[in-house]
């Protein structure tokens, strides 16, 4: 990414390189990445209208704005470290604030001493989607939007789907018809138009961009066409940051979530809060992974064939918009990272390992960052001593039958004779 330099009195009193990264500016804009070119966040663009290149927010830190304890603020406790929006435009469902779990027994079987997942699945539509469609809908409603439209694998499409609800605005939802019922079903609840499209996530990318622009409503697409997004995605490192985390693990489609983490770790950097910014690790399913192949081979990012993955969520091919993937990238080995691909048999045992040692049911997509772990450990890249931190992105009750559970119980009799064979195979082991 090009540096877009500001006035140098933007970075007075800061780590300068860390300030830029983090957007810390004297005043709220967006800039273009590629091209340098400015934009009012009034107007809510979601490319740089003279190249298409994507827009990153640049605001002022506002260190007398503490933590917002009225009520429940939800991302808006942040305010600190969020673009303006004043208290009445807020839109919030009391996302974010979510557990910070030390996994002991996951991790030892993994070979870590200290494994955490950060759960962002119980977030009020079950996926951390909420935090970037909190911001973005609040800012819409800051600056008189009309309504919002997005492409979505799902996940995204819910999140906007209710908090355009909560907020009194239309929405429009794309998402391909292969996508989970139960997402479909959500989005259907809270009384969005949604279209199921014939195609692949960056179909309905396309397309949302064509009803943004005939309508002027705000794309809320969760890829980088939706800059807002990626700043309510740098809310999670404030809530990590006193863990020390020496490293992030990621589930990624286009990779909004990581370039999020890695500005507000640069941010909380630039304003001295922490010593250490975490080396991230972009997770893609092998059936689904231009971001990993580009990072292997050096190359620029290119479009992925179609595939079936059990992991939905993270099924975008990029087709279209592989500059995003080239963005991540930058994010990626700015902060020294890496990226690993993992097969769905791999994801499936993450998925019921989760479940089953700690408690956690989360989609197949959430479950991909674990599923990464043997790998990084028998490679050496983790060592049992590094402080490792998994993002879980998604409920398990998003995609029930992902769970593969084909089996259920036969029934018993209501009598103790009965009860008593139960008893036993649980005394004796699963059966
Ligand atoms: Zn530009």
């Amino acid at each position: 990414m090009s540096a877009a330099a500001e006035g140098p009195g933007a970075m007075q009193g800061l780590r300068s390189d860390d300030a830029l990264m983090a957007g810390i500016a004297n005043e709220e804009h967006l800039v273009c990445t590629e091209c340098g070119q400015r934009a009012a966040m009034r107007d809510m663009p979601s490319t740089c209208l003279r190249c298409g290149g994507i827009f990153d927010l640049r605001f002022p830190d506002k260190p007398t704005a503490t933590p917002d304890e009225t009520g429940n603020p939800g991302v808006w406790y942040w305010q600190r470290f969020l673009p303006d929006c004043a208290p009445a435009n807020r839109v919030t469902l009391g996302e974010g604030g979510t557990p910070l779990l030390f996994c002991a027994r996951l991790g030892a079987e993994l070979g870590l001493d200290a494994f955490w997942v950060k759960n962002d699945a119980v977030m009020p539509t079950g996926s951390f989607k909420d935090r970037a469609i909190a911001v973005a809908i609040s800012l819409a409603r800051q600056y008189g939007k009309r309504g919002v439209v997005l492409s979505s694998s799902g996940n995204a499409g819910a999140s906007a789907a209710a908090y355009a609800a909560r907020a009194g605005l239309p929405a429009v939802v794309l998402v391909p018809a292969t996508a989970p019922p139960s997402k479909l079903r959500q989005i259907l609840v809270h009384g969005a138009r949604l279209a199921t499209v014939q195609g692949e996530t960056s179909d309905c990318c396309r397309l949302a961009a064509v009803a943004a622009r005939r309508f002027g409503w705000v794309n809320l697409t969760t890829t980088y066409y939706n800059p807002y997004g990626v700043d309510g995605y740098a809310t999670i490192t404030y809530e990590i940051a006193a863990a020390r985390p020496d490293v992030l693990l990621l589930p990624i489609s286009c990779g909004p979530l990581l370039a999020g983490m890695m500005k507000g770790f640069a941010r909380m950097r630039a304003l001295g809060l922490i010593e250490r910014v975490p080396r991230p690790v972009a997770v893609q399913p092998e059936r689904c992974a231009p971001i990993v192949r580009a990072f292997k081979s050096g190359a620029r990012v290119r479009a992925w064939t179609p595939e079936h993955t059990i992991a939905s969520a993270l099924n975008d091919t990029l087709a279209g918009y592989e500059r995003d993937g080239d963005y991540t990238l930058a994010w990626l080995r700015r902060y020294d990272g890496t990226a690993v691909a993992v097969p769905d048999e791999a994801v499936i045992k993450a998925m019921r390992a989760l479940a089953a040692r700690e408690g956690l049911f989360v989609e197949p997509s959430a479950a991909v960052p674990v599923a990464a772990i043997s790998h990084l450990v028998a490679s050496g890249w983790l060592d049992r001593g590094t402080r490792v931190m998994a993002v879980a992105t998604g409920h398990g009750l998003k995609d029930v039958p992902a769970a593969a559970i084909a089996e259920l119980p036969a029934p018993i009799a209501p009598t103790e004779a009965a009860l008593a064979v139960v008893l036993d195979q649980v005394v004796s082991g699963p059966p």
